[in-house]
């Protein structure tokens, strides 16, 4: 996979940013989507750069197929894509379904599962064998909220990680004679600002003692083995989905 390229979107921050960096460690030149914060996507990107390795960053609400398809774009005349990372997801404040807006769910839905499923569409026509590409890797951001469901939380973003896993085994098995593998990660608790922008900061560190390892993960953590599944070591995984979570 050496110089091939990798799209990571939501790669400015938290899991993605581990993941950018970690992909451009070993040979992909990354493309570093972000949806608004552009310092932070800035400053992977020197990271990357600081360490002699080949970013750029690129605006991208994947709740827009407007934006996905100018990212893919810029993959296009960044190289050849050999790898997508949909990282990008979002959660909302914690309440329970029946306090939900449509507006909510609607945006969970289309920025979760639909932004996926579109920066999988514009993927497979550029790797797939079937269409003159030269194959490669798909690896979905789930979460173990799938799971267990996020009772009074946010049952919303559970779903549309439940839909997420659905997609990983139909997508995989859909490709998986185009020389396209699939897979997925269920992370567990994350030390990531996701939590604040649910509105609770703490609440990695607070829920720590309900993992079986008794304590929250790290975004290296998880980079480390969505950069393992991007690898050849990887190369019999498809339609799998690893949960890294501490047990949880
Ligand atoms: P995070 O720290 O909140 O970072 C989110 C990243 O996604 C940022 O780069 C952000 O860009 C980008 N983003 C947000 N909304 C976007 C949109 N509409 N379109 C494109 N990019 C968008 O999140 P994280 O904790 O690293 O989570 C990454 C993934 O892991 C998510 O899919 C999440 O559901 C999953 N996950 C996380 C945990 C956890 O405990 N942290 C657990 C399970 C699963 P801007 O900075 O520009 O907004």
């Amino acid at each position: 996979m050496t110089d091939k390229v990798v799209v990571i979107t939501g790669g400015s921050r938290g899991i993605g940013r581990a993941a950018a960096i970690a992909a451009a460690a070993r040979g992909f030149r990354v493309v570093v989507g972000y949806a608004s914060n552009q310092a932070a996507a800035n400053e992977v990107v020197s990271a990357i750069e600081a360490s002699n390795g080949k970013a750029i960053a690129v605006k991208c609400d994947v709740g827009s197929e407007a934006d996905i398809l100018a990212l893919f774009k810029a993959a296009d005349e960044f190289g050849a894509l050999g790898a997508l990372v949909n990282n990008a997801g979002i959660v909302g404040p914690s309440i329970r379904v029946e306090d939900m807006s449509a507006e909510r769910i609607e945006r969970m839905m289309a920025v979760n599962v639909t932004g996926s499923i579109l920066c999988a569409r514009e993927a497979v026509k550029r790797m797939s064998r079937r269409n003159g590409g030269q194959g490669g890797v798909i690896v979905n951001l789930s979460s173990v909220a799938a799971k267990l469901g996020s009772p009074n939380t946010y049952v919303d973003y559970a779903a549309s990680k439940g839909a997420i896993d659905s997609f990983t085994i139909g997508l995989g098995y859909e490709v998986a004679a185009e020389g396209i593998r699939v897979a997925g990660i269920r992370p567990g608790l994350i030390d990531t600002e996701i939590h604040a922008s649910g509105g609770e900061p703490d609440r990695a560190h607070r829920l720590a003692h309900m993992v079986p390892m008794k304590r929250v993960g790290t975004a290296e953590e998880i980079a480390n083995a969505i950069v393992w599944l991007m690898s050849d070591e990887a190369s019999y995984v498809t339609s799998a989905i690893l949960d890294v979570s501490g047990g949880r």
